[in-house]
């Protein structure tokens, strides 16, 4: 963005934007370039003003949520980027239904769930983003997704204008939906769950999930969460993707700063000095090992951030 439109977008939202952010920093498998511009908006009315304004500037945006299953280009990126986080982030319960805001952080609306007496998102209580990217990737765990307990999702196009999907529009499947697909930004989600379950088997199937995975999963070095998806049928033959990656020997494989876990091979993480190149390196030589060994392309649950802002597939 030019620097009378950057003076210009500062003048009119100076309260939520910052300039020169370096995405190595920012994001959570901390790699990255630097970002012109990031602008966290606080509610669907600042969202329409900013998006508006960006329209009628001809000025492209970007929508990430906490990053945690975004890996960046490690080159700059120069279009605005729209982060939806916790200063975002309302709920109200009533009854079954939980009306949330996009940026609220995914295991405190499990725990707030559960508090309330209510059954349905235990599996997310461990996922580690808000549900503005949860539900744009029908994240779950224990083989859920988080599209089974939602009524509606409305969304702001990039025009400004609100939207709203039931259901069946949204076209939830095994980590998708129709949302990795359209520049629309998620802003209210409304859920439906039950409440057939004591609230001490909820907790208690709550801290077994986390003990779990506290066990499974490396914690220390940066990493974005599950690298491949499972897909049914390479399971049957083969089992899941982590077991798959360490009996074809590459578990622990290095390359630059990223290395795949020694932990849990179906992680790739970040030793300290890991480019995004490195990391997209270990992708496709899993990628390549796992189709020439068992005939199975493995696909990834991250999703690429190009340097001109396109959120792709790897
Ligand atoms: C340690 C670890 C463990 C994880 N475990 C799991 C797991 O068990 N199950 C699972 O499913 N995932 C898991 N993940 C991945 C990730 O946490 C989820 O996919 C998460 O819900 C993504 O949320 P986010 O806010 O970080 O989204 P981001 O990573 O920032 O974005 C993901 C996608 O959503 C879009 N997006 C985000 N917010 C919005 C919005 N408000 N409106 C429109 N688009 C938006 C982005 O454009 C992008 O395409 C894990 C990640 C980590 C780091």
């Amino acid at each position: 963005m030019n620097t009378l439109y950057q003076k210009k977008i500062n003048e009119i939202f100076p309260e939520i934007i910052e300039f020169e952010v370096s995405l190595s920093k920012l994001s959570q498998w901390k790699v990255g370039g630097k970002a012109d511009i990031i602008i966290r908006p606080r509610s669907k009315n600042e969202l329409i003003k900013v998006r508006q304004w960006l329209y009628l500037n001809g000025i492209k945006s970007l929508i990430i949520g906490s990053t945690t299953n975004l890996l960046f280009s490690d080159e700059d990126i120069h279009i605005v980027i729209i982060q939806i986080g916790t200063n975002f982030s309302k709920v109200a319960v009533d009854g079954l239904d939980i009306v949330a805001d996009p940026g609220i952080w995914v295991p405190s609306l499990a725990r707030l769930a559960m508090q309330k007496n209510l059954s349905g998102i235990e599996h997310t209580c461990g996922i580690p983003g808000t549900l503005g990217g949860l539900v744009v990737m029908n994240g779950g765990s224990q083989r859920k997704g988080i599209g089974s307990v939602v009524t509606y999702v409305e969304t702001i196009d990039n025009q400004g204008n609100i939207k709203r999907y039931d259901n069946s529009q949204c076209n939830f499947s095994y980590r998708q939906s129709i949302f990795q697909n359209i520049d629309e930004v998620v802003v209210e989600v409304g859920l439906k769950l039950n409440n057939g379950r004591a609230k001490c088997d909820i907790r208690q199937d709550m801290l077994d999930i986390l003990h779990s995975r506290r066990k499974k999963f490396p914690r220390k070095q940066p990493n974005c969460g599950s690298v491949f998806v499972s897909n049914p049928d390479m399971y049957e033959d083969y089992g899941p993707p982590g077991k798959i990656i360490e009996e074809l020997g590459l578990k622990g494989m290095n390359q630059g700063g990223a290395q795949i876990s020694e932990q849990h091979a179906n992680f790739i993480v970040n030793n300290g000095s890991a480019q995004s190149e490195d990391i997209l390196y270990l992708i496709n030589t899993v990628k390549e090992t796992v189709y020439k060994e068992t005939g199975y392309k493995m696909v990834v649950e991250a999703r690429f951030v190009t340097s001109n802002g396109e959120i792709t597939s790897i």
